[in-house]
């Protein structure tokens, strides 16, 4: 079937990467964005630049919207509002689960359909869905009416209809990488604080990340079925091992507040008598939000 025309407002990084493999596929792109300049290059490589955001939703029943958050969508939508019946907005800026729900009312109730999504993978993925996912929710229809053009960018993997799913996913998956990246900052800081660059742990720190995928598995089916029992790890020893972590990051001179924050946690869990119960014990504590 020939490719589906498609809008694309907001040209950041990621909705660039986005026109660019549209435009690859034979798409008839249509863009629009606040600074105009940013859509040059991409008109340079046939993508046609609407002279007005009304035009940009006049043009396409499809319109994609890559913004940095939904306060943008507000910004750039509400005062047009009208020109959204009949349109499929399918919004691929991040945000909470409940902004996102928010802004799916007001999209919905101005007459179009409404699909969220959470784009899991950098610039440089957008056009590569043998290897890159991104997380949908909204009506099942309208992705289904959209699923092949939506996955030119990457592997569209639905949620279910409630707009706040996607979003929810998408913050899953951050919650760990922001966290992870930093525990990688924070390991490289003390392996300059003894002389080390980052290419001299680097071997050492992909061994480490890669062995967390051996963990996973092993503790979500223990954590699913309530099971925290001791005998693998203990808190007690967790405790004693991140204590070394802090006191060697002080000992080093570098920023502690990282690990204090793991010191904190595990200490809480002693407190709360977890002490000869797994280290996923912990997990309980993050649950009750105390
Ligand atoms: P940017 O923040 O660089 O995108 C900016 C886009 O939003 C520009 O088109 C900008 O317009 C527009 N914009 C921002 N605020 C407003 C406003 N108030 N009114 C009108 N337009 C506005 O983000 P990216 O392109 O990097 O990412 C887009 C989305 O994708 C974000 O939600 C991000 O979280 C998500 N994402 C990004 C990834 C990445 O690696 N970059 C990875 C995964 C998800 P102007 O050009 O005029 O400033």
């Amino acid at each position: 079937s020939t490719p589906a025309p498609v809008t694309v407002i907001g040209l950041g990084p990621m909705g660039a990467a986005m026109v660019e493999a549209f435009l690859e596929r034979g798409h008839e792109v249509t863009v629009w964005n606040r600074t105009p300049a940013r859509a040059e290059p991409l008109v340079a490589r046939g993508a046609r630049l609407a002279e007005s955001i009304e035009a940009a939703l006049g043009t396409n029943e499809l319109v994609i919207l890559s913004l940095t958050d939904y306060d943008a969508m507000d910004a750039l939508l509400k005062p047009v509002a009208g020109a959204l019946a009949g349109r499929t907005v399918v919004n691929l800026s991040s945000d909470t689960p409940e902004r996102t729900r928010e802004g799916a009312r007001w999209v919905t109730a101005a007459g179009a359909e409404f699909l969220a999504g959470g784009v899991t993978t950098p610039p440089s993925g957008i056009g590569a869905p043998e290897r890159t996912y991104t997380f949908y929710s909204g009506p099942r229809d309208a992705f289904d009416r959209h699923r092949d053009t939506l996955g030119v960018l990457t592997r569209p993997d639905y949620r279910g209809e409630d707009p706040g799913l996607a979003a929810l996913m998408y913050q899953i998956g951050m919650t760990m990488f922001w966290t992870s990246m930093l525990s990688y900052w924070q390991a490289i800081a003390l392996a300059d604080a003894h002389g080390l660059k980052a290419a001299d742990v680097l071997s050492h720190a992909r061994e480490t990340f890669a062995s967390l995928d051996m963990f996973t598995p092993f503790y979500a089916e223990r954590i699913d079925a309530g099971n925290h029992e001791g005998d693998v790890d203990r808190l007690a020893m967790g405790t004693a091992s991140v204590e070394h972590v802090l006191h060697t990051m002080k000992d080093a001179g570098v920023d502690t507040t990282l690990p204090q924050a793991v010191v904190d946690l595990f200490r809480r869990g002693i407190a709360e008598g977890g002490a000869a119960d797994s280290f996923s014990g912990l997990v309980e504590l993050m649950k009750a939000g105390k």
